[in-house]
């Protein structure tokens, strides 16, 4: 459960966040999720409510605002979303590494990440 995991180590930081603010309480946590990280919100969500309980972060609002990938090409400089292919074995569009402006090569430099953008205290 690669959600999980992930969620476990938020829950981690923001506890430990709060803990050099003296917190009483967590009320609010507000995360970034990259769409590569192939992380889904729902089961973010679902092993954030297991995990607060009997913290206190228990009955914080949990706010994911996910960010699309974003690629870079090497070729020609084209900044942007990814270009996306139907796969024929999956029958979902699947990003490529391709330029969708010249067909060159891309990079990724944007939506692996998974951040906690900003968490509300009360102490
Ligand atoms: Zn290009």
């Amino acid at each position: 459960m690669h959600e999980f995991s992930m969620t476990t180590q938020i829950v981690e930081n923001v506890l430990r966040e709060a803990e050099k603010h003296n917190a009483k309480k967590v009320t609010e946590v507000h995360l970034v999720i990259g769409k590569l990280t192939f992380l889904g919100a729902e089961q973010v969500r679902f092993s954030y409510n297991i995990l607060v309980e009997g913290t206190i972060m228990e009955g914080s609002k949990l706010h994911i605002e996910e960010k699309n990938g974003v690629v870079k090409c090497s070729r020609c400089g084209h900044e942007g979303d990814f270009m996306y292919e139907d796969n024929p074995i999956y029958h979902v569009p699947t990003p490529t590494l391709r330029c969708p402006k010249c067909g060159g090569v891309v990079n990724i430099v944007g939506g692996r990440e998974c951040t906690i953008k900003s968490i509300k205290l009360v102490i």
